[in-house]
């Protein structure tokens, strides 16, 4: 079983009534950029642990997570309360396969990601890999609110740093926002939404897409992307989805 070990809450972040990020110090494992660790508390006597990904790329301290804090969420209501020194346990090994050694080449990496969802993709698109391996990458982060749309300084510093190479498309389910797009992932998918606002074709010979968060979008995008001929990506067959479900 891998080892828990103590870190230090140095920061906590309350971004809205349900988003936080927690900067975190702990001496954990090297891991590979899209990978998950555990947090966990002990509230009422028991260890309490979740799965979460990576938001800062491996090398990068603090450690950074970035939460939803859940309707009844034992864990997540927790760690919102956090102070500055407490402490906190972090698993020291990481895990998963949500990384890009596991992408098979091609031409364009289309990230599509619903809230803290968005996470493990930061990982990977602050690190060199993505750039060297891809011509064009498009990043996709579905909210509830424009005030959901956190880390916009960490897309403004890649649109900078990778002009031209680098889109963004956000989606706001619940307002009306001017350069987003009001509705669902998969069905602005179905319908060439998406493509049309990205500028961007999917195509099976040159997109993978990488589907992270809510699993309801992660289904449903990979039921409108299968009648397009695109196929889970798989170690033994390689294709071109790459999934991770949050719950
Ligand atoms: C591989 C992996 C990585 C994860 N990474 C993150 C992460 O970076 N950030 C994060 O906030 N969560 C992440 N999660 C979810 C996280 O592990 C917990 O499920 C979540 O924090 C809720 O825990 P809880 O004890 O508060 O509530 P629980 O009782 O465990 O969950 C209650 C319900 O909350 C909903 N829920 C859970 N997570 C989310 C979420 N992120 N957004 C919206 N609704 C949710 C689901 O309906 C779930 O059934 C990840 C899950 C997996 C499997």
């Amino acid at each position: 079983m891998a080892k828990w070990i103590q870190g230090t809450v140095v920061d906590n972040i309350h971004w809205t009534e349900n988003l936080f990020s927690l900067k975190i110090d702990a001496d954990v494992d090297n891991f590979t950029a899209g990978q998950f660790t555990s947090l966990a508390l002990d509230i009422g006597g028991k260890r309490i642990a979740r799965p979460y990904s990576y938001l800062s790329s491996p090398g990068q301290r603090p450690l950074e997570f970035f939460f939803y804090t859940a309707t009844d969420g034992i864990l997540s209501n927790a760690l919102v309360n956090l102070e500055l020194g407490d402490p906190v346990w972090v698993k020291q090994k990481s895990n998963g396969f949500f990384v890009l050694n596991e992408v098979p080449e091609s031409e364009e990496l289309w990230m599509l990601g619903t809230g803290t969802g968005v996470a493990p993709f930061f990982s990977i698109l602050n690190t060199d890999e993505p750039w060297i391996r891809f011509k064009h990458i498009i990043l996709v982060h579905a909210v509830r609110t424009k005030s959901d749309l956190r880390y916009q300084e960490l897309v403004d510093s890649l649109r900078h740093k990778y002009s031209g190479r680098f889109s963004f498309q956000a989606f706001v389910s619940r307002e009306t926002v001017p350069g987003t797009i009001r509705g669902r992932i998969p069905i602005t998918i179905e319908d060439g939404q998406l493509e049309e606002h990205v500028g961007r074709r999917l195509h099976i010979n040159k997109s993978h897409i990488m589907l992270c968060g809510n699993p309801d979008m992660v289904k449903d995008s990979v039921e409108v992307l299968k009648s397009r001929d695109f196929i889970k990506n798989r170690r033994r067959t390689p294709g071109h989805i790459t999934i991770e479900n949050y719950w």
